[in-house]
């Protein structure tokens, strides 16, 4: 039982070193996916502040467009003036371009709220668009990194699959399986025994079970959380020793 139970340690040993890789193994992509997914969103926020500022400079456009042909008929209504007959219809005239211009100073008021929203909207972009080179630099380093990591690491983890692989043939198939079972449910399959009580759930071991671990003579499984016990204590002093 001796052997079984110094590869059984060295196997949890293994185990642990695997766990730890498998989850670097997925943290690695899904933060390269986060870098990524990161810069998407500020080329979207370009392209929407792009689009946006666009539609203001349209609709400036159409405004002082608009501004430009009142004055031309302000100016027109201005010289016909001179040509009316009736105090009437000289009334009608200069009522019409009383409404024109103070529709115009409307007109240039709304073309200075859009000339500052098209420069806010400018800077907005200016802005995005310096974070975005910055970051793109940035990531760039971490994924590239990333990327080597994520290629040192499932070289590490085929090498520790090999060990595993030959520390498992070491084990008794019965004990193996029973390892395997619990270390699925409960992560780790091996727990120490101090003083008559498992150290992987805290509960105490019978004192005729106890003794079954010191002496070594057979597999002990914890009563309670089922994981195979060691006495840590027989296999440090003989390390210590030796
Ligand atoms: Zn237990």
């Amino acid at each position: 039982m001796r052997d079984q139970i110094t590869a059984l340690e060295s196997l949890q040993q293994l185990d642990l070193e695997l766990r730890e890789l498998e989850d670097n193994l997925e943290r690695y992509p899904r933060e390269v996916l986060y870098y990524k997914h990161e810069l998407e969103k500020l080329e979207e926020s370009i392209r929407k502040a792009k689009e946006e500022l666009d539609t203001v400079k349209k609709r400036k456009s159409a405004t002082e467009l608009r501004l430009a042909q009142n004055q031309d008929s302000i100016k027109k209504a201005e010289q016909r003036l001179f040509e009316i007959k009736t105090y009437k219809e000289y009334e009608a005239l200069q009522k019409e371009i009383g409404e024109t211009k103070r529709v115009n100073s409307e007109l240039e008021e709304r073309i200075l709220e859009e000339m500052e929203e098209a420069e806010r909207l400018e800077r907005l972009v200016k802005e995005n668009e310096l974070e975005l080179s910055q970051k793109e630099q940035e990531y760039e380093k971490i994924i590239n990194e990333h990327a080597l990591k994520i290629d040192e690491l499932k070289g590490i983890y085929e090498i520790k699959k090999g060990e595993k692989k030959k520390l498992a043939s070491l084990l008794s198939p019965d004990i193996l399986s029973i390892y395997e079972r619990i270390r699925k449910k409960n992560g780790v399959a091996l727990a120490s025994a101090r003083n008559e009580v498992c150290t992987g759930c805290n509960m105490n071991i019978p004192p005729q079970l106890f003794n079954e671990v010191l002496t070594l003579s057979k597999m002990v499984q914890c009563p309670n959380c089922h994981r195979i016990l060691y006495c840590e204590e027989i296999f440090n002093g003989e390390a210590q020793t030796a």
